[in-house]
């Protein structure tokens, strides 16, 4: 299956995203300028280059090409990578590679294991960092915000030349002010809880987010599943201050042709910004 390639013109610049998503199959999202991952959901090529692997729960729709990522990062002589993982499932993750890697009959597979926790942040860059936060899903379940810090000069100095702001530099003043950017937000499988307790999340300028039922008929099971229902969705719409809606997780009960037509009819209209979807059949 080739993996769907959004090209999402942000702050930053232009932001390259690759992925493919079905609920209870797969999720994979690859940002390959960042050599970044959000869920490693299925093996597939074009993930083994990222660096550092974000694993928003222990669902194996978002797990399944886990394994893969980290033996062929191994076999093809990769760097060390990281791994980031809730801290509720960080021993089972971690037993889990280093089960892997024993049954190919090789070393420890070069992956550094990070749990982290609501709240917590972690280096991605010099310039960016990713920050956390809880989901309303029924297991323990991460969402991921991208956050670009651009340095801009203090506007105090505009009048000074450069070799001045050098010299200032040295002597140890602080000669730039630091610009938050929140570039995307992930927000990994959750039920609409989320909606209201993080609306913050939301207003990043990009928004990954499930929408994984549509009939009237799904409502109770979306709920009961922690998962976000069209009807969920609808009323925030107007609310939502992103540039760009992508919109994944839609379950096996339609086509892909419906649930794109669905999503056309039913969301576009609603959405002022770019509209895409993450859906697609996997083979
Ligand atoms: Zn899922
Ligand atoms: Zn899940």
């Amino acid at each position: 299956m080739t993996l769907r390639q959004l090209q999402l013109q942000t702050s930053w610049g232009n932001l390259r995203l690759v992925g493919g998503s079905r609920a209870g199959e797969s999720t994979v999202i690859l940002l390959p300028q960042l050599h970044l991952g959000l869920d490693p959901g299925r093996a597939h090529r074009a993930a083994p280059p990222m660096r550092t692997m974000v694993l928003s729960h222990g669902h194996m729709d978002h797990m399944g090409g886990l394994g893969y990522w980290a033996s062929q990062r191994y076999l093809n002589s990769m760097p060390p990578a990281t791994l980031i993982v809730p801290e509720p499932i960080v021993g089972d993750v971690r037993s889990l590679l280093e089960l892997s890697a024993r049954l190919e009959g090789g070393q420890p597979y070069r992956v550094t294991v990070v749990p982290v926790s609501e709240g917590d942040h972690h280096q991605l860059r010099r310039d960016m960092d990713l920050r956390f936060f809880a989901t309303d899903h029924w297991v323990p379940t991460l969402g991921t915000q991208v956050i670009w810090h651009k340095h801009r000069l203090r506007p105090e100095l505009a009048h000074l030349s450069e070799p001045e702001i050098a010299e200032r530099r040295r002597a140890g003043d602080e000669v730039t002010l630091d610009v938050r950017n929140d570039i995307l937000t992930y927000c990994a499988d959750s039920g609409p809880g989320l909606l209201d307790a993080r609306p913050d999340v939301f207003d990043a300028e990009v928004v990954l987010v499930e929408c994984s039922f549509f009939r009237p008929a799904d409502r109770d099971r979306a709920a009961r599943y922690g998962h976000t229902h069209l009807a969920d969705l609808l009323p925030q719409l107007k609310n939502l201050k992103c540039r760009h809606l992508v919109l994944l997780h839609a379950s096996r009960r339609h086509r892909l042709r419906e649930v794109e037509a669905i999503i056309d009819e039913e969301v576009r209209p609603h959405f002022a910004g770019e509209l895409h979807h993450l859906n697609v059949d996997w083979d």
